[in-house]
């Protein structure tokens, strides 16, 4: 199950934490993330999150009157415990139209050590429903009790998935031409996903050794996409099986390019 998925679900078991983190090596998927969540959470739609409905859509323009942003001020190198102050005032509201307030803090590492103290209050004070989100690819520099006041979820931007054939091919012609020690340094990146890259690898050598077939014949080209897509049919299966070295197989395979 994704994070997504894990959010989604929070939300339908009306199960959601009443703080977040998210984590990990990329900002603009936290913010989408963040959007998703309120999007599902917010929508009037029958499909949620539905993006057309009016919350979808003021939730995505950031422009909803119960979402608040604390984002880095033009020019600031931190964000300010004035913002957090604010953002504390904004919460204590009653909501105008969505069922909860909630907030959402971009780059939360950039508060300093006073707005992150600030913002612990808002933990310690009684409230109405709110719901926050703190957004960080560096949460080692949040304070330790508000890290531990929220509940954290990690969001890592893995490489593009390689499935059309053609970005196979691609990756494949540029893997030939790469000089053997970036090949193992491919191999060693991204054996968690070797079995996708195998399979991609062998539908496109498939589907080039088609267009080999109609054009000429038999021809040197053609010998050697049959030799790799049996190789690459024989490494799909051994990785199916249980135990095997993903890396090395991997390997394996861009040694012959
Ligand atoms: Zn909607």
């Amino acid at each position: 199950m994704n994070q997504l998925e894990y959010l989604r679900r929070a939300v339908e078991a009306g199960k959601l934490s009443h703080a977040y983190l998210f984590t990990g090596n990329d900002g603009e998927l936290q913010e989408e993330a963040a959007l998703f969540l309120l999007r599902h959470l917010l929508c009037e739609g029958r499909e949620k999150p539905c993006s057309s409905c009016r919350q979808c859509r003021i939730v995505s323009s950031r422009t909803h009157p119960d979402v608040s942003w604390v984002v880095l001020q033009e020019g600031a190198k931190e964000i300010s415990i004035e913002q957090v102050r604010e953002l504390r005032h904004t919460l204590s509201f009653t909501p105008y139209e969505a069922p909860l307030k909630t907030a959402v803090i971009p780059q939360a590492h950039l508060m300093n050590e006073e707005a992150q103290a600030a913002l612990l209050k808002t933990f310690e004070e009684p409230r109405g429903r709110t719901l926050l989100l703190l957004l960080s690819t560096s949460p080692g520099s949040l304070l330790a009790p508000l890290r531990s006041r929220t509940q954290e979820v990690p969001f890592w931007k893995f490489p593009r998935v390689l499935s059309e054939s053609k970005e196979a091919e691609t990756e494949l012609r540029s893997l030939s031409a790469a000089l053997y020690v970036d090949r193992f340094r491919f191999a060693k990146e991204h054996e968690a996903r070797a079995a996708e890259l195998v399979r991609s690898w062998l539908v496109a050598t498939r589907s080039r050794m088609l267009q080999e077939l109609t054009r000429q014949g038999m021809s040197s080209r053609l010998q050697y996409l049959r030799k790799l897509a049996g190789l690459l049919q024989e490494m799909e299966r051994q990785l199916g099986r249980s135990g095997v070295n993903a890396r090395l197989i991997l390997e394996r395979v861009l040694l012959e390019l």
